[in-house]
């Protein structure tokens, strides 16, 4: 079985399921309080957390910073964790805050951006690097569970490998594409959507468009 190249895997995906309008969100600033909310929940629930901090006129950093802990947990109370969450987002708004907010901050190179955002209480890899690739449009691979479990089926990864080599390994993979933001962008909301509906836990090998390249398929 010839597998697919990781260009030609981004290829077949945008055919099945056309652009995914990734993130969602009005704002850079949205789509950054978005990628903090996500973790361990999902979407809706986001969307309900930060529809009740619009409500409040609340979705701003100094707004965030100024909020008492008990007051902004209410308001994160869909997301899950909310108590969690709103000492995360408090950290993320008083980190940004104190740099200066999204103008200085667009200055900065990815390198530094991505280790500043790192620095915060509550920011892992995958949320610092949601934030620099569609937050401020810098090309950088998201890596998560749907993508490791998806290019491990695929025999494209060995499955065991570090964020930060996956990271590495799809960068290098993608080096000669132009676009790369764009690419980036909506190669891993493809990756989340097939994972979610066909790369399943259990998967539903039987409808999958990738079936005849995977080496994981598991056709009855
Ligand atoms: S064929 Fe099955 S294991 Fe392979 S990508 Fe599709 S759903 Fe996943």
């Amino acid at each position: 079985m010839a597998s697919l190249t990781f260009n030609q895997v981004y290829q077949r995906l945008l055919r099945q399921y056309g652009p995914q309008d990734w993130w969602p969100g009005d704002t850079a600033f949205e789509i950054m309080v978005g990628a903090v909310l996500t973790q361990n929940t999902s979407w809706t629930n986001v969307e309900r957390a930060i529809g009740n901090l619009k409500q409040r006129d609340a979705l701003s950093s100094s707004r965030i910073v100024a909020m008492p802990h008990a007051q902004l947990a209410r308001l994160l109370t869909p997301a899950g964790y909310f108590n969690v969450k709103a000492t995360r987002l408090k950290n993320y708004c008083v980190w940004y805050e104190s740099q200066g907010g999204l103008s200085k901050l667009k200055r900065l190179s990815t390198e530094i951006l991505r280790k500043s955002l790192l620095s915060v209480n509550g920011v892992g890899a995958e949320t610092a690097d949601d934030i620099l690739l569609y937050a401020f449009d810098r090309p950088v691979f998201v890596i998560d569970a749907y993508t490791r479990r998806l290019f491990t089926r695929l025999g494209l990864v060995e499955g065991n490998e570090s964020y930060e080599e996956l990271r590495r390994i799809f960068e290098s993979k993608l080096a000669r594409v132009k676009d790369k933001v764009g690419v980036f962008n909506e190669y891993h909301a493809l990756i989340v959507h097939h994972a979610k509906y066909f790369c399943r836990t259990k998967p539903r090998c039987q409808d999958c468009c990738l079936q005849h390249c995977c080496i994981g398929a598991v056709i009855s």
